[in-house]
C-alpha cells in the first residue's frame, strides 16, 4: 500500500473533520430531541402538556409559530379542557376540528402544492399510507388558514406532523418558520416523526387520565360536580378569598318533602326531577361559581367574590325559578312541582383559622341556616352569621 501524498492526506483529514462535525451535530440534535420528549412525558396534566407543546417547544427550537390541532368529534377533549383550564380554549394556537376532513385537505394541499394532481391522486386511499409522514415545505393557503389562523405573516416554511394513534389521525403538531430553508423537501424528517409519535401517545394518555379524573369528580345522575369536587374547591376558594380579602358565600339547597314526592311518583320520576332541579340552579349561576350534588336531594353552591346581599339575591332567584317551574318526567303527562329550602352564609374577612376549618365552618353554618328554613315552613331562605353560626330568618 502506498502512503497517501500530502494533498490527499489533507483531503482525508478534511473529510474526517466534516464527518465528525456532522456526527456531533446529529448527536446534539438527538439529545435535544430526547430532552423534549422527556418534557412531554413528564407533563402532569393535559393543560401542562399543551403548554409545553405550544410555548416551551416553540421557544426551545426557536420556531416562529407552533400550533396544535386536535380532532375532537365528540367534544370530549374540549369538555375536559373547559373543566380544567377554560382559558386554554381561547388560545388561537390550540385548534379543534370536529372531523378529519379539514386536516386531510390541508395535507393533500401540502402534498400537491404547485403540482397538478390527477383525480386518482386525490382519492382518500392516499391515506393512511402517507399521512403519518411529516409534511415539510412551503405553506399553502389552506395550511395557513386552518393551521396558522392567527399568524400575522404567512410562514416561509412549515412542518406538519400528523399525530396518529391506533392507525387513526388524532391531530397534528404544526411548526412554522419565517426562514424558508428551515423546513425544506428532502429534510431528514425521521426525528420529527419520532417526536410526533411520542406526542401522540402523551396526548392520548393525558386525555384518558383527565377523563377518568373527571368521572371521579362528577355526579353520574345529574352530570354536575359531586361532593368530593366541592370539598376540594371549597378549600381552594376559601384560601383564595382570604388572600385577596374577598368574600366567599355558600348556599345549601334541599328539596322539600322529597321523600313523599318519591312515594307518590316513584323513584325514576324523582331522579328526573333531581336532574331538572340541578339544571335550574345552574342557570342562575356564574361560570366561576361551583355547584355540586352534595348528597341525595341536597345541593351545595360556592359563590366566589360574593357578599351576603348578592348571595341572597342568587338564592332567591334559584328558589323562585324552582317553585315556579312546571317540571316533567318522561312517563307522566302531568306537570310536577317541587320547592326548595335554602341556607346561606358568607365568609367576609380574612381569618387566622386554618382554611380546612374555615371551609367546614362555612358549610356547617349554611347547613344550620337550611335547618332554620325547614323549621320555618320550607320554600324559603335563611342566612346564618358565619361567626355565630346562628341562623336568623330573613325571608319567607
Ligand atoms: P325535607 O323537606 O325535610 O327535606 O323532607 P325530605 O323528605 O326531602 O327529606 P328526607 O331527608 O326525609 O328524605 C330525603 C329523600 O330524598 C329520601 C329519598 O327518597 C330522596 N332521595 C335521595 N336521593 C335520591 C335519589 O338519588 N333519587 C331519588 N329519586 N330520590 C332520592
Ligand atoms: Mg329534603
Ligand atoms: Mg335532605
Amino acid at each position: 500500500m502506498s502512503l497517501p501524498d500530502n494533498r490527499s492526506n489533507l483531503e482525508l483529514r478534511k473529510q474526517l473533520k466534516a464527518l465528525m462535525s456532522q456526527a456531533k451535530n446529529n448527536e446534539e440534535k438527538l439529545q435535544k430531541l430526547q430532552e423534549q420528549e422527556l418534557h412531554f412525558i413528564a407533563a402532569n396534566s393535559l393543560p401542562e402538556l399543551i403548554d409545553i407543546t405550544l410555548q416551551q417547544y416553540r421557544d426551545s427550537y426557536e420556531l416562529d409559530y407552533v400550533s396544535l390541532l386536535l380532532i375532537d368529534p365528540d367534544y370530549e377533549v374540549r369538555h375536559v379542557i373547559e373543566f380544567l383550564s377554560p382559558g386554554l380554549l381561547k388560545l388561537p394556537t390550540l385548534i379543534f376540528a370536529d372531523n378529519h376532513t379539514q386536516l386531510e385537505n390541508v395535507l393533500i394541499a401540502q402534498t400537491f402544492a404547485g403540482k397538478n394532481p390527477r383525480p386518482q391522486d386525490l382519492q382518500k386511499n392516499l391515506f393512511p399510507n402517507v399521512k403519518d409522514q411529516p409534511y415539510v415545505g412551503k405553506c399553502t393557503d389552506a395550511c395557513r388558514e386552518v393551521l396558522f389562523p392567527s399568524i400575522y405573516k404567512k410562514p416561509a416554511s412549515v412542518a406538519i406532523l400528523p399525530l396518529i394513534r391506533h392507525n387513526k389521525l388524532i391531530g397534528a403538531l404544526n411548526l412554522a418558520s419565517y426562514d424558508e430553508s428551515r423546513f425544506i423537501k428532502g429534510t431528514a424528517t425521521h426525528l420529527l416523526k419520532r417526536l410526533s409519535c411520542i406526542l401522540a401517545v402523551c396526548i392520548e394518555n393525558a386525555v384518558n387520565n383527565e377523563k377518568l379524573k373527571l368521572l371521579g369528580l362528577t355526579d353520574a345522575l345529574t352530570g354536575i360536580h359531586n361532593r368530593r369536587y366541592f370539598m376540594q374547591r371549597l378549600d381552594e376558594e376559601v384560601v383564595r378569598g382570604m388572600r385577596q380579602g374577598l368574600p366567599v358565600s355558600c348556599l345549601f339547597i334541599d328539596i322539600d318533602h322529597f321523600k313523599s314526592f318519591n312515594d307518590l311518583y316513584g323513584h325514576s320520576v324523582g331522579d328526573q326531577v333531581l336532574r331538572e332541579v340541578a339544571e335550574k340552579i345552574k342557570q342562575q349561576m356564574r361560570l366561576s361559581d361551583v355547584l355540586a350534588r352534595y348528597g341525595g336531594e341536597e345541593f351545595s353552591v360556592l359563590l366566589t367574590n360574593t357578599d351576603t346581599a348578592q348571595a341572597l339575591e342568587i338564592a332567591e332567584r334559584i328558589r323562585v325559578s324552582i317553585a315556579e317551574a312546571a317540571l316533567h318526567a318522561e312517563e307522566l303527562h302531568e306537570e310536577l312541582h317541587v320547592t326548595v329550602s335554602i341556607g346561606c352564609t358568607t365568609l367576609h374577612k380574612p381569618s387566622i383559622q386554618n382554611p380546612k376549618k374555615l371551609g367546614e365552618t362555612l358549610l356547617n353554618a349554611a347547613d344550620q341556616a337550611l335547618y332554620v328554613s325547614k323549621d320555618a315552613g320550607r320554600n324559603c331562605i335563611n342566612v346564618a352569621d358565619f361567626n355565630q353560626t346562628a341562623a336568623a330568618q330573613v325571608r319567607h
